[in-house]
């Protein structure tokens, strides 16, 4: 592609702008934001996940609360946790580490956290809020997305872009963000027919299905953008394992840009959660509703 969009130095520069509006508003305010992690059991990947969220909310001056749970505990204990965790006042956002052992029901959770502390935007409210486009909290993989494309796209309206994946944590969200900046959006998944036909169409093309080398180059329109979330192990010919993309990057030197994997999506996952709570800090202290997203800027 003409243009690899570098994601880790993009989100640098969003921690370093968010750590600037974190020392102002303790400043101002005497607030700090800050935000709880709860993980339950002992996955390796959340455990590698939950490291780097607490280690970046370190790095912009917010405050973390860690609440490491034991794989056994059962979905009233969380849930107690999770009332804790929406009256305090030193917590201005929840995030609830998924998957969740099979005696918990996600769901439940999920809805029990209170929408203004969602930082993670999986709340009912907050999907409603955004597909009504009446701003909230929006999760943060999506948001990362928009603003990736944001690097390379000024206007949005009419472009065709087409979704590869449709997870209420992914797919559906990206799409409605994309339909917001009036794009034509068509949201495929495993049951889609003629996927490569469809994707070809493409101005904007976000892949997010969890599948290896999906995404040929020849599926590919020349100049379009092509945003790969997808993040898969896969064996290295040494023994060990890598991670690679749903989209074979090597093929689209025809792109206009792409986002590499690893160093594309993964790092503004993680710095736009730390805008979420700054967001969500700041409309807790003014007591205001919650407010439209900023532009990326
Ligand atoms: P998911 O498994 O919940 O959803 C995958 C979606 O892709 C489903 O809707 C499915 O129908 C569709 N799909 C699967 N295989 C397909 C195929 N061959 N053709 C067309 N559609 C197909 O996954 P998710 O949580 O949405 O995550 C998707 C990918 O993004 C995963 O690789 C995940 O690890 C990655 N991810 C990355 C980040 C990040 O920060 N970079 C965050 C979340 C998820």
């Amino acid at each position: 592609p003409s243009i690899l969009i570098d994601g880790t130095a993009l989100a640098a520069g969003l921690v370093t702008r968010i750590a600037a509006d974190v020392a102002t508003m303790v400043r101002t305010t005497g607030v700090t934001p800050g935000l709880a992690v709860v993980l339950v059991g002992r996955d390796p990947a959340s455990d590698i996940y939950v490291r780097r969220k607490i280690a970046q909310t370190g790095k912009a001056g917010m405050r973390s609360f860690e609440h490491r749970l034991s794989e056994e505990t059962s979905e009233a204990e969380l849930l107690a946790l999770i009332g804790q965790l929406n009256a305090d006042d030193a917590v201005h956002g929840i995030l609830v580490q998924l998957p969740l052992p099979a005696q918990i029901d996600a769901g439940a959770v999920l809805d029990a956290i209170a929408p203004a502390k969602d930082v993670d935007g999986f709340h009912p409210v907050n999907v409603g809020r955004l597909s009504t486009g009446t701003g909230g909290l929006v999760p943060c993989t999506p948001l990362g997305c928009m603003m990736l494309l944001d690097t390379v796209i000024e206007e949005y309206r009419g472009l065709k872009a087409v979704v590869i994946g449709k997870s209420n944590i992914v797919g559906k969200p990206v799409a409605l963000l994309l339909l917001e900046r009036e794009c034509t959006v068509t949201v495929t998944h495993i049951a889609t027919r003629n996927l490569p036909d469809i994707v070809r169409g493409a101005d904007i093309v976000v892949a997010a299905a969890g599948s290896p080398a999906l995404v040929r180059g020849d599926w590919i329109k020349p100049g379009a953008v092509v945003i790969d979330v997808g993040i898969n192990r896969v064996p290295r010919e040494d023994g060990g394992t890598r991670i690679v993309g749903d989209v074979v990057t090597a093929e689209l030197g025809h792109a206009r840009a792409v986002t590499p994997v690893p160093g594309g999506v993964g790092p503004m996952t993680i710095a736009c959660l730390l805008a979420n709570t700054l967001q969500a800090a700041g409309d807790l202290v003014s007591g205001s509703r919650p407010s439209h997203r900023r532009q990326a800027g």
